[in-house]
């Protein structure tokens, strides 16, 4: 079995499915190729992607490694952590917002927006930045491949607007999202723990700046967050921060307290301390090395590992802390977790290892890279999204409740809220008026008694039905959400067997105008790439409604008046020209107005649609 292939547009060009950890620290593409979950990266090149941005003086923003390496000297026009600021407002953030080398505010709908470079930009547009960057990865790793969607992961603890907010940064970002995973049940599916049976599986992701523990239970492929906890101020950020401290206490004779305080001498002693870290998960001891930039300084002094145990086990005792609280949410003992998995870079410590494996009374799995696995996990949800044969299904849970409008604008409630999907339900309906050969449905979501209180999701009609006295036929209206939360509600007269069925996908996030807005707002050069693949976008679009258009002309022909034909016409043809170009501007115009020529034919097409479902025709046949 190959990648995940969706189309190919020419004979090179192959549109990929991804998955993608998108960390605080740092981001992961992965993909399904020869019937597993694997890394894209260009070889010879580090398959991580630092989550940071760095906005130059001029020319398109920075991203990864090189952003990383520009923090030394341009501190305060780079972002990092954008993660921790998803979804939120001031309000909720958890950092000491004085601290950072850039201004915050809110915008008017309480959006945090951050200061760079005399522009206020939102998370979900420094963290876009971040995706493309490691889709242009994945698109480099595999040659001619362009990221049309992906499966993106999240911490289990995230809500409704952080996980919109992620959503949102990857339509900014020009992909579609699958599906949004959890972070530890990706990792638990990395390592195929869906597949050996029952149990309950304690995931540990000790990242960058963040911890997180999360308890699973998991039942016949169906997986589901017993609890949570973490500490959002915990992670490898502090063990580093140590050294740096150890460092700066002995330097205190040698360099001036303004030059400890140097935001470029902080910056690379954060960098040297890492490097140190990194090399005593492997080795005994080893050097840290710290040089001030501009001064003559070189500072040398060996760490053993001993002493880096000693310096961190505080915040491994913290951790672990946290693990025992999420039990204790769980109600479980430690003998009841079948599973441990480790999770996130900081996992390499051997004593965060050793400390785990104490608590938990097992050895946890480390088979797989700790900071790979949860894009791997990503990576084969998406195959079994895109139709591969692993039979599991995750558990999401619907935000609002949903059902139809009744009698008297009331709404009747088929499906209530935190329902975990997959699922459906049946409900019975009848007729109130004598004789009543059709019932208009509305399908409604939200909490609100009254029908008009809720969002309408969708409408259609069920028709045909034989004159009855009121009260007298039996309908059964079944709403049914599957793996991917796509409702598909059915109606069906029992003693006929009439039927009808919509397929209603709600949608997610900020409003197109909103995208489209950012979009224009962003920054200069990044708008151009923005708008380049905007185009692509909407040429694309613009060939699906030709090709539809073409499809039904003869339905066109003799349905339409004159005036609405000609202007079908000339609106088919300005597009077919503007997909020559590649100006945005033209293009959107011309869609949009191919749309509008298009709604009478579209109108005419639904109809027949409807009419065809009523008298029991599938709607794949038509
Ligand atoms: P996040 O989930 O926050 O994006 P990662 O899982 O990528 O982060 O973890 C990043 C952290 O892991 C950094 O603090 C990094 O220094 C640390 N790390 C990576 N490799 C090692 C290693 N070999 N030993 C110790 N720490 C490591
Ligand atoms: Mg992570």
């Amino acid at each position: 079995m190959g990648y995940i292939e969706l189309d190919v547009i020419d004979d090179r060009q192959k549109k990929i499915v991804i998955g993608i950890d998108l960390g605080t620290t740092n981001s992961l593409p992965a993909i399904w190729m020869d019937d597993r979950p694997q890394i894209l990266h260009v070889e010879g090149q580090p398959a991580l992607v630092p989550s940071v941005v760095n906005f130059p003086e001029s020319g398109p923003p920075i991203v990864g490694h090189e952003a990383r390496a520009r923090a030394v000297i341009d501190p305060t026009n780079t972002i990092f952590s954008i993660k921790r600021f998803m979804g939120r407002g001031l309000a909720d953030l958890e950092v000491d917002t004085r601290t950072l080398p850039y201004a915050i505010s809110e915008n008017e709908n309480g959006v945090v927006q951050i200061e760079v470079r005399g522009r206020k930009i939102t998370p979900p547009e420094v963290s876009a930045l971040i995706l493309r960057k490691v889709c242009e990865q994945a698109e480099a790793a595999f040659e001619n491949g362009e990221v049309v969607s992906a499966v993106i992961t999240v911490p289990a603890y995230f809500d409704d607007p952080q996980r919109q907010a992620t959503r949102d940064a990857a339509r900014l970002a020009g992909i579609e999202v699958l599906r949004i995973v959890n972070e530890p049940t990706a990792a638990s599916l990395a390592y195929g723990l869906d597949q050996k049976g029952a149990g309950t599986v304690a995931v540990y992701d000790l990242g960058g700046g963040t911890f997180d523990v999360s308890v699973l239970s998991i039942e016949e492929g169906v997986f589901q967050v017993l609890a949570t906890s973490g500490d959002t101020q915990l992670g490898g950020d502090d063990f580093d921060r140590l050294l740096v401290d150890l460092a700066r206490t002995e330097l205190a004779g040698q360099l001036s307290p303004e030059e400890l305080r140097d935001p470029a001498f902080l910056q690379a002693a954060r960098l040297a301390a890492e490097k140190c870290k990194l090399a005593l998960s492997k080795d005994p001891e080893h050097d840290l090395h710290m040089s001030l930039p501009g001064s003559g300084l070189s500072w040398r002094r060996t760490i053993t590992r001993e002493e880096f145990e000693g310096l961190i086990a505080p915040l491994i005792q913290r951790s672990i802390d946290c693990c025992a609280r999420s039990l204790a949410d769980a109600e479980l003992e430690t003998s009841a977790v079948n599973e441990v998995v480790l999770v996130g870079g900081s996992t390499r410590v051997p004593a965060v290892r050793a400390a785990v494996e104490k608590f938990f009374g097992r050895k946890p799995h480390t088979e797989l890279d700790p900071d790979q696995v949860v894009a791997l996990g990503a990576a084969a949800q998406a195959q079994v999204l895109m139709g591969g044969t692993r039979d599991i299904l995750l558990m999401d849970v619907t935000p609002l409740s949903l059902g139809i409008e009744t009698v008297g604008g009331a709404v009747a409630k088929l499906i209530e809220r935190n329902s975990t999907v997959p699922c459906s339900h049946t409900e019975g309906f009848t007729t109130y008026v004598d004789g009543q050969t059709a019932i208009d449905f509305r399908v409604l979501q939200g909490e609100r008694e009254l029908a008009d209180d809720c969002r309408t999701l969708g409408r259609f009609k069920l028709t045909g039905l034989p004159a009855m006295p009121a009260g007298m036929p039996r309908i059964a209206v079944r709403f049914h959400i599957d793996a991917d939360g796509v409702l598909t509600v059915t109606a069906k007269e029992k003693a006929s067997g009439v039927e009808s069925t919509i397929e209603v996908k709600p949608m997610h996030g900020l409003t197109d105008d909103e995208v489209e807005g950012m979009l224009q707002a962003g920054f200069d050069n990044a708008k151009e790439d923005f708008d380049a693949r905007r185009a692509a976008d909407l040429k694309a679009e613009i060939g699906i409604m030709l090709r539809a258009i073409e499809k039904n002309f003869d339905q066109a022909r003799e349905h339409l008046d004159k005036e609405t034909l000609d202007d079908l016409e000339e609106a088919r043809v300005a597009a077919q020209a503007a997909t020559e170009q590649d100006d945005l501007k033209p293009i959107q115009t011309a869609r949009d107005r191919l749309e509008e020529a298009s709604t009478p034919l579209a109108a005419i097409l639904m109809d027949n649609v409807v009419k065809q479902a009523v008298s029991g025709k599938k709607l794949e046949d038509l």
